[in-house]
Protein backbone atom coordinates (compact mmCIF):
# COMPACT_ATOMS: atom_id res chain seq x y z
CA UNK A 1 0.00 0.00 0.00
CA UNK A 2 1.03 3.42 -1.01
CA UNK A 3 0.34 6.25 1.31
CA UNK A 4 1.36 8.57 -1.06
CA UNK A 5 -1.33 7.08 -3.39
CA UNK A 6 -3.90 6.97 -0.76
CA UNK A 7 -3.38 11.04 0.23
CA UNK A 8 -3.46 11.51 -3.87
CA UNK A 9 -6.55 9.73 -4.35
CA UNK A 10 -8.39 11.27 -0.96
CA UNK A 11 -7.63 14.66 -2.29
CA UNK A 12 -9.40 13.77 -5.73
CA UNK A 13 -12.10 12.43 -3.68
CA UNK A 14 -12.75 15.40 -1.74
CA UNK A 15 -12.19 17.93 -4.80
CA UNK A 16 -14.27 16.10 -7.22
CA UNK A 17 -16.81 17.92 -9.00
CA UNK A 18 -18.27 15.49 -11.24
CA UNK A 19 -21.70 15.94 -10.19
CA UNK A 20 -23.79 18.31 -9.26
CA UNK A 21 -24.08 16.91 -5.40
CA UNK A 22 -20.82 18.38 -5.19
CA UNK A 23 -23.02 21.81 -5.23
CA UNK A 24 -25.55 20.29 -2.13
CA UNK A 25 -23.52 19.01 -0.12
CA UNK A 26 -21.46 20.46 2.98
CA UNK A 27 -18.32 17.67 2.79
CA UNK A 28 -17.78 14.40 1.03
CA UNK A 29 -16.60 11.74 2.55
CA UNK A 30 -13.54 9.94 1.87
CA UNK A 31 -13.86 6.55 4.67
CA UNK A 32 -12.41 5.95 8.12
CA UNK A 33 -10.49 2.82 9.71
CA UNK A 34 -7.21 1.58 8.77
CA UNK A 35 -5.35 2.41 5.56
CA UNK A 36 -4.66 -1.07 4.88
CA UNK A 37 -7.84 -2.79 6.00
CA UNK A 38 -8.44 -6.50 5.63
CA UNK A 39 -12.02 -5.89 4.92
CA UNK A 40 -13.62 -2.68 3.28
CA UNK A 41 -16.86 -2.00 4.81
CA UNK A 42 -18.98 -0.26 1.72
CA UNK A 43 -22.61 2.08 2.59
CA UNK A 44 -24.78 3.82 -0.17
CA UNK A 45 -23.77 7.39 0.27
CA UNK A 46 -23.23 9.96 3.82
CA UNK A 47 -26.26 11.53 5.83
CA UNK A 48 -26.44 14.44 7.72
CA UNK A 49 -24.30 13.46 10.51
CA UNK A 50 -21.44 12.17 7.69
CA UNK A 51 -21.76 15.59 5.87
CA UNK A 52 -21.08 17.45 8.60
CA UNK A 53 -17.86 15.40 9.64
CA UNK A 54 -16.67 14.10 6.27
CA UNK A 55 -16.64 11.04 7.42
CA UNK A 56 -19.01 7.54 6.97
CA UNK A 57 -21.04 5.97 8.96
CA UNK A 58 -21.26 8.10 11.86
CA UNK A 59 -24.59 8.92 12.89
CA UNK A 60 -27.53 6.83 14.15
CA UNK A 61 -27.07 4.00 11.59
CA UNK A 62 -23.38 4.31 11.83
CA UNK A 63 -22.90 3.98 16.06
CA UNK A 64 -25.47 0.92 15.26
CA UNK A 65 -22.81 -0.89 12.89
CA UNK A 66 -20.22 0.34 14.82
CA UNK A 67 -21.26 -1.65 18.29
CA UNK A 68 -21.80 -4.54 16.27
CA UNK A 69 -18.32 -4.77 14.96
CA UNK A 70 -16.81 -4.11 18.09
CA UNK A 71 -18.96 -6.57 19.76
CA UNK A 72 -17.74 -9.24 17.14
CA UNK A 73 -14.25 -7.99 17.13
CA UNK A 74 -13.44 -7.10 13.58
CA UNK A 75 -10.49 -5.60 13.93
CA UNK A 76 -8.79 -4.79 10.55
CA UNK A 77 -11.14 -2.47 8.67
CA UNK A 78 -11.87 0.69 6.70
CA UNK A 79 -15.27 2.54 6.25
CA UNK A 80 -15.97 4.24 3.11
CA UNK A 81 -19.44 5.33 0.54
CA UNK A 82 -19.91 4.43 -2.91
CA UNK A 83 -21.53 7.99 -3.34
CA UNK A 84 -19.47 10.11 -1.52
CA UNK A 85 -21.57 13.00 -1.11
CA UNK A 86 -24.71 13.59 0.60
CA UNK A 87 -27.89 13.01 -1.76
CA UNK A 88 -30.12 16.16 -0.40
CA UNK A 89 -32.75 15.19 2.16
CA UNK A 90 -31.17 11.88 2.15
CA UNK A 91 -33.08 10.60 -1.42
CA UNK A 92 -31.31 7.80 -2.83
CA UNK A 93 -28.65 8.04 -4.98
CA UNK A 94 -29.21 8.21 -8.54
CA UNK A 95 -27.89 5.34 -11.10
CA UNK A 96 -25.71 8.42 -12.98
CA UNK A 97 -24.59 9.56 -9.27
CA UNK A 98 -23.85 6.30 -8.62
CA UNK A 99 -21.66 5.68 -11.72
CA UNK A 100 -19.49 9.03 -11.62
CA UNK A 101 -18.66 8.20 -7.97
CA UNK A 102 -18.03 4.49 -8.76
CA UNK A 103 -14.32 4.94 -10.26
CA UNK A 104 -13.18 6.55 -6.58
CA UNK A 105 -14.31 3.44 -5.31
CA UNK A 106 -12.56 0.94 -7.67
CA UNK A 107 -8.92 3.64 -7.25
CA UNK A 108 -9.50 3.13 -3.54
CA UNK A 109 -9.69 -0.99 -3.97
CA UNK A 110 -6.88 -0.78 -5.86
CA UNK A 111 -4.60 0.70 -3.23
CA UNK A 112 -5.88 -0.38 -0.36
CA UNK A 113 -6.08 -4.24 -1.49
CA UNK A 114 -8.85 -4.95 1.11
CA UNK A 115 -8.75 -9.11 1.40
CA UNK A 116 -12.60 -8.59 1.88
CA UNK A 117 -15.48 -6.52 0.76
CA UNK A 118 -18.24 -6.19 3.49
CA UNK A 119 -21.15 -4.53 1.02
CA UNK A 120 -23.72 -2.80 3.14
CA UNK A 121 -27.34 -2.50 2.28
CA UNK A 122 -29.24 -2.24 -1.34
CA UNK A 123 -28.04 0.41 -3.09
CA UNK A 124 -24.56 -0.02 -2.06
CA UNK A 125 -24.43 -3.99 -3.27
CA UNK A 126 -26.41 -3.24 -6.37
CA UNK A 127 -24.20 -0.31 -7.21
CA UNK A 128 -21.02 -2.53 -6.40
CA UNK A 129 -22.03 -5.59 -8.37
CA UNK A 130 -24.35 -4.30 -10.98
CA UNK A 131 -27.02 -6.05 -10.96
CA UNK A 132 -30.38 -6.66 -8.46
CA UNK A 133 -29.85 -7.90 -4.98
CA UNK A 134 -31.44 -9.99 -2.42
CA UNK A 135 -29.11 -9.56 0.77
CA UNK A 136 -30.81 -12.16 3.09
CA UNK A 137 -31.52 -14.92 0.45
CA UNK A 138 -27.75 -14.26 -1.06
CA UNK A 139 -26.38 -14.13 2.18
CA UNK A 140 -27.93 -17.89 3.35
CA UNK A 141 -25.63 -19.19 0.44
CA UNK A 142 -22.33 -18.03 1.52
CA UNK A 143 -20.07 -15.99 -0.13
CA UNK A 144 -20.58 -16.19 -3.66
CA UNK A 145 -19.33 -12.64 -5.08
CA UNK A 146 -16.61 -10.71 -5.96
CA UNK A 147 -16.79 -7.23 -6.49
CA UNK A 148 -13.58 -5.38 -8.46
CA UNK A 149 -11.82 -8.70 -8.31
CA UNK A 150 -12.58 -9.13 -4.67
CA UNK A 151 -14.60 -11.57 -2.69
CA UNK A 152 -17.69 -9.56 -1.29
CA UNK A 153 -20.34 -10.49 1.37
CA UNK A 154 -23.56 -8.62 1.21
CA UNK A 155 -25.08 -7.59 4.30
CA UNK A 156 -28.59 -5.67 5.37
CA UNK A 157 -28.16 -1.77 6.08
CA UNK A 158 -27.90 -1.08 9.80
CA UNK A 159 -31.00 1.81 9.10
CA UNK A 160 -33.06 -1.28 7.93
CA UNK A 161 -32.03 -3.16 10.76
CA UNK A 162 -33.10 -0.37 13.42
CA UNK A 163 -36.39 -0.03 11.33
CA UNK A 164 -37.22 -3.39 12.32
CA UNK A 165 -36.90 -3.43 15.75
CA UNK A 166 -32.95 -2.68 16.36
CA UNK A 167 -31.91 -6.48 15.23
CA UNK A 168 -28.25 -6.90 15.17
CA UNK A 169 -28.22 -10.90 13.78
CA UNK A 170 -28.22 -10.22 10.11
CA UNK A 171 -25.45 -7.67 10.58
CA UNK A 172 -23.28 -9.62 13.10
CA UNK A 173 -23.73 -12.68 11.07
CA UNK A 174 -22.36 -10.93 7.86
CA UNK A 175 -19.20 -9.65 9.66
CA UNK A 176 -18.51 -13.06 11.49
CA UNK A 177 -18.35 -14.66 8.38
CA UNK A 178 -16.25 -12.03 7.06
CA UNK A 179 -13.77 -12.68 10.23
CA UNK A 180 -13.75 -16.15 9.22
CA UNK A 181 -13.08 -15.52 5.57
CA UNK A 182 -9.78 -13.79 7.06
CA UNK A 183 -8.97 -16.00 9.48
CA UNK A 184 -9.06 -18.89 6.42
CA UNK A 185 -7.13 -16.48 3.99
CA UNK A 186 -4.01 -15.46 6.61
CA UNK A 187 -4.16 -19.60 7.81
CA UNK A 188 -3.49 -20.78 4.22
CA UNK A 189 -1.99 -17.67 2.82
CA UNK A 190 -4.14 -17.05 -0.24
CA UNK A 191 -4.34 -13.62 -1.66
CA UNK A 192 -7.36 -12.03 -3.02
CA UNK A 193 -6.24 -10.42 -6.04
CA UNK A 194 -7.75 -6.95 -7.47
CA UNK A 195 -8.48 -7.93 -11.55
N1 LIG B 1 -25.73 5.22 5.46
C1 LIG B 1 -24.76 4.90 4.58
O1 LIG B 1 -24.97 4.07 3.69
N2 LIG B 1 -23.58 5.49 4.73
C2 LIG B 1 -23.30 6.36 5.70
O2 LIG B 1 -22.19 6.83 5.77
C3 LIG B 1 -24.33 6.67 6.59
C4 LIG B 1 -25.54 6.09 6.47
Amino acid sequence: MNVREIIELKKRVLSCNKCSLRTTCKSPVFGRGSIMPDVLIVGEAPGLEEDEKSLPFVGRSGSFLQKIIDSVELESYAITNVVRCRPPNNRTPTQQEILSCRKHLEDQIKIMKPKLILSVGRVASEAILSRKVRILEENAKGILNTSFGIPTVLCVHPSWAIRNGGRTEEIRKAIEECKMFISKVDATGLESKVS
